[in-house]
């Protein structure tokens, strides 16, 4: 039996994901980040974020694409 007082599980945390589709396995704030657009992004290594502020617009564009199945 359940205890009048149990409250449901709380909702799961939607699995974040880098800018380059890596779904992050710990808090987002160990990540790299940057902002763009008025969002935070984030990145899945020190290279990316590089590369990423080399040419905000064309690494985004190019990490945004669908990845084929
Ligand atoms: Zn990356």
């Amino acid at each position: 039996m359940l205890p009048d007082d149990a409250k449901p599980a709380p909702e799961p945390e939607p699995a974040l994901e880098t800018v380059c589709h890596r779904t992050m396995t710990t808090a987002p704030e160990n990540y790299y980040h940057a902002e763009y657009q008025g969002r935070i992004i984030y990145f899945c290594t020190e290279f990316c974020l590089d590369a990423f502020r080399a040419d905000p617009e064309r690494f985004y564009i190019a990490h945004s694409r669908k990845r084929p199945k």
